[in-house]
């Protein structure tokens, strides 16, 4: 069966900067769990982060993105290094769906944060759905996972 990539906070894995999760509940997302699925990874950990760690955002400087937590460290790297670790396991599983944390540096989809840590959303996506969507793989979020069960019903 297909499997899907999903961000690990989804699945109540306590991998959020501030020590928390984003647990999904979804009747057909748990189906997914118990057919093995679901590929999981947290881009920011994969990327070599911890948790706790600090808030991070993006900042675009000109045509360059960099992303800096709230005391200005640059962890651009690690954010990159993140999301070629979720390439990598799409690759391996042939992966063409992710369902990933809406809004997140990493993560988001069509949302992210506008870099001044003043809680104000911009249209905008993270580095890791950034390098998985120039590689051919459509990325999901929590507000159209129906979608994402309908195009693999279909598929
Ligand atoms: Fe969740 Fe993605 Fe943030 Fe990791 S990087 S905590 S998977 S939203």
């Amino acid at each position: 069966m297909e499997k899907i990539l999903i961000s690990s906070c989804f699945l109540g894995n306590k991998v959020r900067y501030d020590g928390g999760d984003n647990l999904l509940v979804n009747t057909t997302l748990k189906r997914w769990k118990e057919d093995n699925r679901l590929v999981v990874i947290c881009p920011e950990l994969a990327g070599g982060l911890n948790t706790p760690r600090a808030p991070a955002e993006i900042q675009a400087i000109g045509n360059t993105i960099v992303v800096t937590t709230i005391t200005g460290q640059d962890v651009t790297y690690a954010f990159k290094q993140g999301a070629n670790q979720a390439l990598l396991l799409c690759q391996k599983h042939n992966i063409r769906y992710a369902l990933l944390k809406e809004s997140s540096p990493s993560c988001g989809s069509s949302s992210i944060y506008n870099g001044q840590f003043s809680q104000q959303k911009i249209a905008g996506q993270g580095v890791t759905t950034d390098v998985l969507r120039a590689n051919g793989i459509k990325v999901f979020s929590e507000n159209n996972l129906q979608k994402l069960i309908d195009e693999l019903t279909l598929s």
